[in-house]
């Protein structure tokens, strides 16, 4: 298989899906903030930086929320209310539905190189339906990237950086060991924390150098992960 992995595991936030900005920009620039695309996506990984710095658990998203609109200039006189309008909006999890461009291509090659990859993610109980109505992939044969599995915390009853939701993933890797997997994901608390404890090889996504201080491999985009394998 691979040179330095036979395996790769996927978080699914931040990873391979986004809280919908075309979703979010008009709610938000309504209250006079940013309705450009890549803002949403800015304020996405500073937020999830801004979280790992304050070590929330997975359930605290107050970091997150401020950090993410504290990106997208709204005026002071509604920050307050659009802060409110995030934090409820942000708090269904079918939000997360915006597929990162590069993830279902480089799922694929995966896929056709014959590395076996799965999904471990914190969500609640969406996220394999999400992941195949954004075209990303599906567990088993289908028009997208094949996936040995796709974990659900909600659906396991263990979330990260609990190591043990990992082993819901591991039972469809038999035979690989576990410093030959990788672990992709975008938070250090949850991901970072979580895969190490489990024997895995973390791989941070980290598009915007937030992390530099940080001992953890990175990477800029999902696509770099095909020149590590
Ligand atoms: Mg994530």
């Amino acid at each position: 298989m691979g040179t330095r992995f036979d395996a790769v595991l996927f978080d699914a936030g931040g990873v391979l899906v986004l809280p919908d900005p075309a979703v979010l920009a008009p709610l938000i620039s309504y209250y006079g903030g940013d309705d450009r695309h890549e803002a949403y996506v800015r304020a996405h990984y500073a937020g999830m930086a801004a979280k790992s710095a304050s070590t929330a658990g997975e359930s605290d998203w107050t970091q997150y929320n401020e950090t993410y609109l504290s990106h997208l200039s709204v005026p002071e006189e509604h920050r307050d209310t659009a802060l409110g309008v995030l934090t409820h909006v942000k708090s269904n999890a079918h939000l997360w539905r915006h597929p990162i461009p590069g993830s279902a291509e480089t799922l694929r090659e995966l896929e056709a190189r014959g590395v076996p990859i799965g999904v471990v993610s914190n969500a609640s109980g969406q996220i394999e339906s999400t992941l195949r109505l954004s075209g990303i992939c599906q567990v088993g044969a289908g028009p997208h990237a094949q996936v040995r599995c796709v974990v659900d915390s909600h659906v396991v009853g263990i979330e990260k950086p609990d190591p043990r939701i990992f082993d819901h993933a591991l039972v469809h890797f038999a035979g690989i060991e576990r410093s030959r997997i990788a672990y992709v994901g975008d938070s250090l608390v949850m991901d970072v924390r979580g895969s190490r404890a489990a024997g895995l090889h973390p791989i941070l996504v980290d598009p915007y150098d937030d992390a530099t201080d940080h001992d953890v491999e990175r990477i800029k985009m999902l696509g770099d992960l095909l020149s590590l394998i």
